[in-house]
């Protein structure tokens, strides 16, 4: 055995526990040139980016902004749910949270169970125009 030095850990570029609002993207965002939709609404909400297990496994997003039972478990003043279907590890990590509004495109998705509100849209054209109102 050979001691051959220390290495910093990785530095966590966000700390979602703390954050008072999350918009979170799914694997509904469709691919990765489609995160900064989502990171855009997340600024204009002044936000935090979150995301589910597949987007971080797809490396779109970092691990670091993953939520669920092997990411972070929040809760925000706001959950925005971007084209996320509502698995229960995804739950667990964030149905604390105050008030989770979901934009997806099936109306039946389970996120509704827990949603105070589910809007029934196309994400990418409903990220960008909700983005574009808090803009004023
Ligand atoms: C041991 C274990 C641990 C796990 N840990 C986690 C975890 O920590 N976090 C986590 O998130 N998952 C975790 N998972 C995975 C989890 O089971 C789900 O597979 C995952 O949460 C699904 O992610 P999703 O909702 O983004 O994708 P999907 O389930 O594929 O849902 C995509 C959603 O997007 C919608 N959609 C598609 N296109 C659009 C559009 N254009 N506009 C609007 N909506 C659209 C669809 O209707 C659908 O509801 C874990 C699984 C296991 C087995």
């Amino acid at each position: 055995m050979e001691f051959l030095g220390y290495e910093p850990a990785e530095a966590k570029d966000v700390d979602l526990t703390k954050a008072e609002i999350i918009v979170s993207a799914g694997r509904g965002v469709g691919k990765k040139d489609n995160i900064p939709v989502i990171a855009a609404l997340a600024k204009a909400f002044g936000g935090e980016l979150g995301a589910s297990r597949p987007v971080v496994d797809a490396g779109w997003v970092e691990h670091s902004h993953q939520v669920g039972t092997t990411g972070q478990t929040v809760s925000p003043k706001l959950y925005v749910a971007c084209g996320i279907s509502g698995a229960i590890q995804h739950l667990a990590g964030m149905k604390k949270s105050d008030f989770i509004v979901a934009i997806n495109k099936d109306k039946d998705a389970p996120i509704g169970e827990v949603a105070d509100v589910l809007v029934v849209a196309d994400v990418l054209q409903f990220a960008p125009a909700l983005t574009a109102k808090l803009q004023g």
